[in-house]
């Protein structure tokens, strides 16, 4: 056996973490780059805490799941403004562009030069800038994973940029900046995070560490997906659901994700959706189809003895089987109000460009069964 396994140098855990981020700025530089989302609010209050240190500051917004404008955007200002650190507090969308920024405030390439599938992959040769990234939603757990995510405006497709070198020098994960995510946004990041975990560990590059981490995260996401959903005030649902999210980002930077992911960065990228909730409609279809193609071409596949185990942690229930794994998932998103693809005006006419692109996308390897275009067409049909 043989495995590898990356993460921020240093995770920060729990409520109230983040205010004291002036502690950790004081080694950060001398200027840094504060990425944010909508609203500045967050920004005056880090401005003060950097104030305070001797670090000078400047900001930069981002507003919705960032196209690879929005990142040379925000690469600009920073490389203007000589930053040689980077600050990013929000969504995965906000972390995403932090990490992009600081790689490239070390690395003179350009972001074209390093994009997976529609730019040259080229490797990052320098450590990114010093990086400190603070999520506020329960979802993705991007500060600590090694990738990007990016909307190409041109291509209709959602792409990585991808090195260990983008990893995030801290993560700090504080469970109070989520209590004010509104009941969908708690729902789609949500089903984000359970679908990473999921996928994760069924995954053929799974690891007995990544194992763990799943095993742990889906019973986090199990138990407080819905009551964070159905009450944003419940502290101990938002700090299971953090962690949930964490354990995702720790998983997928080192497993692989699946067809969901497969499926959901074309679709993200031809459709405006949020990426959980494209995630979450997928996941119930996908996970019939992974077992039924495992159980004819690969019985032997470990992976549905897995499915299985998934199925015992959702339901609590020791004689589970997969099927009552997708029962769970499927009643789920139906409490969660999770819209049919349709509603994006996704139609029958798009799923073979969408199928084309999710066939090149990465994270379609780390499937556990390669999945043939007539499956592929079945599951969008079911989650049309
Ligand atoms: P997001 O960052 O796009 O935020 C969703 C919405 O929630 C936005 O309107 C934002 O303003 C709002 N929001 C964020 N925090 C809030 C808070 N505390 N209170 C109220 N509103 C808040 O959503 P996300 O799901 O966190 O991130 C999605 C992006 O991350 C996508 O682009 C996706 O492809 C990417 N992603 C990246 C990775 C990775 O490893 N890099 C993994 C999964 C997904």
């Amino acid at each position: 056996m043989k495995f590898e396994f990356a993460t921020a140098t240093q995770i920060i855990f729990g409520a109230g973490t983040a205010r004291s981020i002036g502690n950790y700025a004081a080694t950060l530089g001398q200027r840094a780059m504060v990425v944010s989302g909508r609203s500045s609010a967050r920004y005056g209050i880090i401005r003060e805490q950097l104030e305070k240190q001797g670090i000078a500051s400047t900001h930069f917004s981002v507003q919705q799941e960032p196209t690879t404008e929005t990142a040379l955007a925000g690469v600009q200002k920073a490389r203007q403004a000589a930053c040689d650190c980077v600050i990013g507090i929000g969504g995965g969308s906000v972390i995403d562009v932090g990490k992009v920024i600081a790689a490239l405030l070390t690395n003179r390439g350009e972001l074209s030069d390093y994009l997976e599938v529609i730019g040259k992959g080229l490797p990052l040769e320098k450590m990114s800038a010093p990086y400190i990234a603070i999520p506020t939603t329960a979802g993705t757990g991007a500060e600590v994973t090694r990738n990007s995510v990016l909307e190409s405006l041109e291509h209709r497709v959602k792409v990585s940029m991808r090195s260990p070198l983008m990893l995030p020098r801290w993560a700090i994960v504080d469970p109070e900046l989520t209590y004010s995510v509104p009941p969908h946004i708690t729902a789609s990041t949500g089903l984000d995070a359970f679908t990473q975990l999921l996928e994760a560990y069924v995954s053929h590059a799974a690891n007995p560490l990544t194992d763990g981490i799943c095993r742990e995260g889906l019973e986090h996401a199990a138990g407080s997906l819905l009551p964070a959903f159905e009450n944003g005030s419940n502290t101990a649902a938002r700090e299971a659901m953090s962690l949930a999210s964490l354990f995702g980002g720790l998983a997928l930077a080192n497993a692989k994700l699946g067809a969901v992911h497969g499926i959901a960065g074309p679709m993200g990228g031809m459709f405006k959706a949020a990426h959980g909730a494209i995630c979450g409609r997928l996941l119930p279809f996908v996970m019939a189809m992974n077992i039924s193609a495992l159980q004819r071409r690969a019985p032997d596949s470990p992976s549905l003895a897995r499915y299985e185990e998934v199925a015992r942690i959702v339901t609590g229930k020791a004689n589970a089987t997969a099927t009552d794994g997708i029962n769970w998932v499927q009643k789920t998103c139906a409490v969660l109000k999770l819209p049919p693809l349709s509603d994006y005006g996704i139609t029958e006419a798009d799923f073979q460009s969408l199928i084309e692109k999710a066939q090149k996308a990465s994270s379609m390897k780390g499937n556990p069964v390669q999945l043939t275009e007539a499956e592929l067409v079945e599951i969008l049909q079911q989650a049309l």
